[in-house]
């Protein structure tokens, strides 16, 4: 089979962040530390050694840069502080421009301007969308804006809750849709060219569900930091997961939600607050061992939204519980515009799309471990 090297891929790589393959002496100490590397997917060393020699088919059908957790155990061992840590994460973000067909996340990922824009742009065009809709559906004019006292029930007449709904729908659909087609790209790339039973793919769903679920490969990752960085890490994943099953499934667009939704909702908000705020703490503070030594600005975005998601969703509730309309308005609109922002910039784009990618390549592992194992035994 013909293989074809492309000089250019370290360049391209390079665009996203940190990747300092060169400085590699391709002696494995990284893989050998790294607890949670694959037999049948060797990291960090393998897709390093893919970027070196140009190898583009192999590193876009490589699933390794998800499969890492960021623990830094690597880093740490690395003779020649090449930093494979931060390579891997440079990787993911090569990695989620390809599987993104709109080629948005090439253009937010690999520039900081655009990026950072890209989330004020859109925060900023839902509260134009917020303005517009309390001045042409409510019918207020814009003086009224302030000083008029808006009983909170307004927010939902009769049509409003199909208006809400809508713009809920899509806000969440559309990086769902965005995902689906990054993961059917990561399956195309990663098993092209190989034929592997169908019914692997049913025995090795399991991995997927539990992954999703409890990200229990990063207890794998030895040091204290990991055990201490994994509790905020999963109470973060759930919080999200919980809070996107209430808007989904749950919430009827009601001002007083039943206690159950409550419950659930205070669980998944403080696993946001407090997860968001520890990341942003130890990113800042840059003291907590090698995971948090360093970082890129791709990393902020995501705490700091889940961050302002949460304690703008709280000042609401409390807000509207002591009848405060005027505050609980106005804080609202803030916190749909950093939801908006989140769900359609963040999540499809951004790096909470591992959230989405890294149980799909754990997945998509499980079936060609399964199938090479039987090959192995056949043999
Ligand atoms: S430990 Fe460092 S020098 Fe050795 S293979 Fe890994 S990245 Fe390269
Ligand atoms: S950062 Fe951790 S999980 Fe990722 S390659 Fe290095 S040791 Fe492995």
């Amino acid at each position: 089979m013909e293989v074809l090297s492309n000089p250019k891929i370290l360049k391209e790589i390079k665009k996203y962040g940190k990747f300092d393959v060169k400085g590699c002496y391709n002696c494995g100490t990284c893989t050998i530390m790294c607890n949670i590397s694959k037999e049948f997917a060797p990291f960090p060393r393998r897709p390093f050694q893919y970027a070196l020699l140009g190898l583009k088919t192999n590193l876009l059908g490589s699933l390794e840069a998800f499969l890492c957790h960021d623990c830094g155990d690597c880093s740490i061992a690395c003779p020649r502080e090449a930093e494979p840590r931060l390579s891997m994460a440079t990787l993911r973000r090569y990695l989620i421009s390809k599987y993104d067909i709109t080629k948005i996340a090439s253009k937010i990922l690999s520039s900081k301007a655009v990026g950072i824009l890209s989330y004020f742009i859109v925060g900023i065009l839902s509260l134009l969308l917020i303005f517009l809709y309390h001045n042409l559906k409510v019918g207020l004019s814009p003086s009224d804006f302030f000083p008029t006292s808006m009983p909170i029930e307004h927010t939902l007449p009769e049509g409003g809750f199909r208006i809400l709904y809508g713009y809920a729908l899509f806000i969440i659909l559309f990086p769902i849709l965005i995902l689906l087609i990054g993961v059917i790209r990561m399956a195309y790339f990663s098993f092209k060219g190989e034929k592997i039973p169908f019914y692997y793919s049913i025995i090795a769903l399991y991995e997927m569900i539990i992954n999703l679920f409890t990200q229990k490969e990063m207890l794998k990752c030895k040091r204290k930091e990991n055990k201490i960085r994994y509790i905020f890490h999963i109470g973060m994943a759930i919080g999200c997961l919980l809070m996107l099953i209430i808007v989904l499934f749950l919430l009827r667009w009601k001002i007083h939600t039943n206690l159950a939704q409550r419950i659930l909702g205070y669980i998944s908000t403080i696993g946001m607050l407090f997860g968001s705020f520890y990341v942003i703490v130890e990113r800042i503070r840059k003291k907590s061992g090698e995971i948090y030594k360093e970082s890129e600005w791709q990393d902020f975005p995501l705490p700091i939204l889940i961050f302002l998601i949460s304690l703008s969703g709280i000042l609401v509730h409390i807000f509207r519980n002591l009848n405060l309309e005027m505050l609980s308005h106005y804080v609202n609109a803030f916190h749909v515009a950093f939801v908006t922002s989140f769900l359609l910039i963040e999540l499809p784009f951004g790096k909470l799309s591992h959230l989405i990618y890294r149980p799909f390549a754990l997945y998509f592992y499980k079936i060609k471990e399964i199938y090479y194992k039987k090959m192995e035994v056949k043999s």
